[in-house]
């Protein structure tokens, strides 16, 4: 047996040689004294053939069943004109059967993994979610998503910029969505929160001096069930020091247009460069603030990219009060300044926000910030907040404003969206290798669970009885 084992991708370069691949069994057909074999490994199926005349390893190939694990010695050999199937990669070849090792066997697999498993429902493919991302349309989700993730490190560390983790046990702050908290075993009846996005590490990282910063980030919001939502997310996350607004635009733009370009060629982005458009605008025009401007919706490898800006800074809450729109620690545009110092004509002042819709999805969004601890100060002034509070929640923020930080400004894009519009697909639970439902259940790992009481008493909690 050949001790070095050869991709089945590689296995159209090589008729005429002896060979060993290993992989899962996908299909087995018996054809009287012919039993064809499909094997699939991470490069690709080939179909192989076990005659008669190698006695042993016809025998047991007549026992192997689909998703079985086997290690096939054999000889690669050119198909017959007549047989040459032209739609499949290995489709003029075949391996003839030399000899099977089996490596492991399989219960029969309750989801079929062979077809799109648009046909399957959705609990058991996430129960069963490793033989889910068998399918070839999970494999290739989950491999291009990793070729874009790798496209924008490349291209942002080429740019200048470093990508730096920040912590995902961090502090409970009013930020817009509910925190999920953790509780902390050494300091009993305190809580960390884990992040609904890196923001302040990613200013606090602009205080720093880091000037260029870029996470492929996790964030983490505890939000009521909404189908295409998950609790957890990825985000492209950047903060960039001492620019303006065109600056981090120009540069996401080139990137965004720099992936279709290079990873997706079969696509064609609708207008170039993108179109902006004005908050006031796509209300009017569209009614909508993520407006669908595709000129044909039915053209799946249409991309309609376009900007909206001028957003109002603030907007009324369900109490009366007011709320930021998009993100706290914007800054106001240059010429509303003087109104937010003031706290003059709120509901006028607009922000430097903007984000970026596609094909009416919003897939990112990121604003110049407040870098001057007054102007923040007063944005949760308007908020409502009281000295004591903005002290408690953001006095980590105000203080290293304080302390010479620079003009800066970012944006974030939903990564989980993004990828799932440019595979097609219908919902990012598809190009989430474990996402959980649209209830926020892992039903895999059967999370969230019940934990020992032990590890309640460890940590002071006791959980309060349903009357
Ligand atoms: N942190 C913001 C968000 O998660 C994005 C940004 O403004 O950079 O929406």
């Amino acid at each position: 047996m050949s001790p070095t084992r050869t991709f089945i991708a590689k296995l159209k370069e090589m008729v005429g040689q002896e060979v060993t691949i290993k992989g899962w069994v996908d299909i087995r057909r018996d054809h009287g004294k012919l039993i064809f074999i499909d094997l699939r490994d991470a490069s690709g199926k080939v179909q192989m053939i076990a005659l008669p005349s190698h006695a042993e390893a016809h025998k047991l190939a007549g026992t192997v069943r689909p998703e079985w694990v086997i290690s096939v010695s054999g000889k690669v050999n050119q198909r017959p004109e007549k047989l040459v199937n032209k739609n499949e990669p290995n489709g003029e070849v075949e391996l003839e059967i030399l000899s099977i090792e089996v490596l492991n066997e399989a219960l029969t697999p309750p989801i079929d993994v062979r077809s799109d498993g648009k046909e399957i429902g959705e609990e058991a493919r996430l129960k069963y979610r490793y033989l889910d991302l068998r399918r070839p349309r999970l494999q290739k989700n989950i491999r291009n998503r990793h070729k874009i993730i790798k496209y924008i490190r490349d291209f942002l560390d080429k740019e200048g910029f470093v990508e730096i983790e920040t912590p995902n046990l961090t502090k409970s702050t009013p930020e817009g969505s509910r925190d999920f908290i953790v509780p902390s075993r050494i300091s009993q009846g305190k809580f960390y929160a884990l992040p609904q996005s890196p923001q302040q590490y990613k200013q606090l990282l602009m205080a720093a001096g880091m000037e260029k910063y870029f996470q492929i980030a996790r964030c983490f919001r505890d939000e009521d069930t909404r189908g295409d939502r998950q609790p957890e997310f990825t985000q492209l996350d950047l903060e960039m020091s001492f620019v303006e607004r065109e600056e981090v635009m120009a540069l996401n733009e080139r990137l965004l247009i720099d992936i279709v370009k290079t990873l997706y060629p079969n696509k064609r982005i609708q207008t170039l460069p993108f179109p902006r458009l004005t908050y006031k605008e796509a209300m009017e025009k569209y009614g909508s603030d993520k407006p669908d401007i595709r000129t044909d919706k039915n053209d799946p490898d249409l991309l309609a990219f376009e900007w909206v800006i001028d957003f109002p800074f603030f907007e009324k809450d369900d109490k009366g009060g007011w709320t930021f729109t998009h993100n706290p620690f914007s800054r106001p545009q240059n010429e509303h300044m003087e109104r937010l110092l003031k706290k003059e004509d709120i509901s006028g002042i607009l922000t430097t926000q903007y984000d970026v819709v596609l094909n009416g999805n919003e897939i990112g969004g990121g604003s110049i910030r407040n870098h001057q601890p007054e102007a923040l100060r007063k944005v949760f002034e308007i908020m409502g907040h009281k000295a004591e509070d903005i002290e408690r929640n953001f006095g980590h923020m105000l203080t290293a404003f304080a302390h010479g930080t620079p003009p800066h400004g970012g944006i974030a894009w939903g990564l989980d969206r993004f990828v799932t519009l440019l595979e097609n697909e219908p919902n990012i639970r598809e190009v989430i290798a474990f996402a959980k439902t649209g209830d926020g259940r892992d039903l895999m790992m059967d999370a969230p669970s019940e934990v020992a009481p032990e590890q309640l008493l460890e940590l002071g909690i006791k959980i309060a009885k349903e009357k």
